[in-house]
């Protein structure tokens, strides 16, 4: 069983030559069909014969995306509910080629130009940011009050708080005492939001990650720091990334 970890250049015995690019965070298989090659990218370690026969079944179509092997991440009428705000994914004939936000009758709409091909992984990039602004606007009045009721809770008081952005790094403590919290906390439930606000407000007692550390982190989280962090490791966000 061979699998594939390279980026590079592939061959298929009917499609000839493709090009592949290898991401250790990408859930499936996606192709684009441009200037006479397929450009593909697939997660790592993907094994070569699944990837030979999905690229074997796009040989007639070229076209942007399979339908049949990759469905479109972000679908027309799609509601994605999260514990702060609630986002639709919407048409919007008026605004052709564009991706627009606005604010209506408590939810986010996210209206996407009627000449825009939902197929496109570009698209639901564009998606995916729109509704990371959305979290960043809302992140001081919910997030980081979330954060602080927490703090209250196990009794400690950061010298401040401040928002960041990472989707790997979700939340750093500084030696000043100011912890930064990711926006991409709010696509998460809310026990893993309290595991990782946890972990931050133990380094303000603990810098490093020594057993002292964790007795103090795990008792933040009434015992549950193990079951928590075997839980973030297998969360699959609802945005595409
Ligand atoms: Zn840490």
């Amino acid at each position: 069983m061979e699998a594939i970890v390279n980026s590079g250049m592939y061959r298929h015995d009917r499609v000839g030559l493709f090009k592949v690019t290898v991401r250790s965070n990408a859930r499936r298989v996606i192709g684009r069909y441009k200037e006479g090659l397929w450009h593909i990218t697939v997660p790592y370690g993907i094994e070569r014969h699944k990837l030979m026969s999905i690229v074997g079944t796009w040989e007639q179509t070229r076209d942007t995306v399979d339908e049949t092997t990759c469905q479109p991440f972000y679908r027309i009428g799609q509601q994605i509910e999260l514990d702060y705000f609630t986002v639709v994914i919407e048409r919007e004939d008026k605004i052709a080629d564009k991706v627009i936000s606005r604010y209506e009758d408590g939810k986010y709409h996210v209206a996407i130009g009627s000449r825009i091909d939902m197929n496109n992984p570009a698209l639901w990039k564009t998606i995916t940011r729109a509704i990371e602004d959305i979290a960043q606007a809302l992140a001081p009045e919910t997030l980081i009050e979330e954060a602080r009721a927490i703090a209250k809770k196990v009794g400690v008081r950061p010298t401040g708080w401040t928002i960041g952005r990472g989707r790997r790094v979700l939340g750093t403590c500084n030696a000043r005492g100011i912890i930064t919290l990711s926006r991409v906390l709010m696509f998460m439930p809310a026990d893993l939001r309290r595991y990782v606000i946890s972990h931050e407000l133990a380094h303000l007692s603990e810098l490093n990650h020594s057993s002292r550390f964790h007795t103090l982190c795990d008792s933040y989280l009434d015992g549950r720091e193990k079951e928590l962090q075997v839980k973030l490791k297998s969360f699959r966000w609802p945005l595409y990334y």
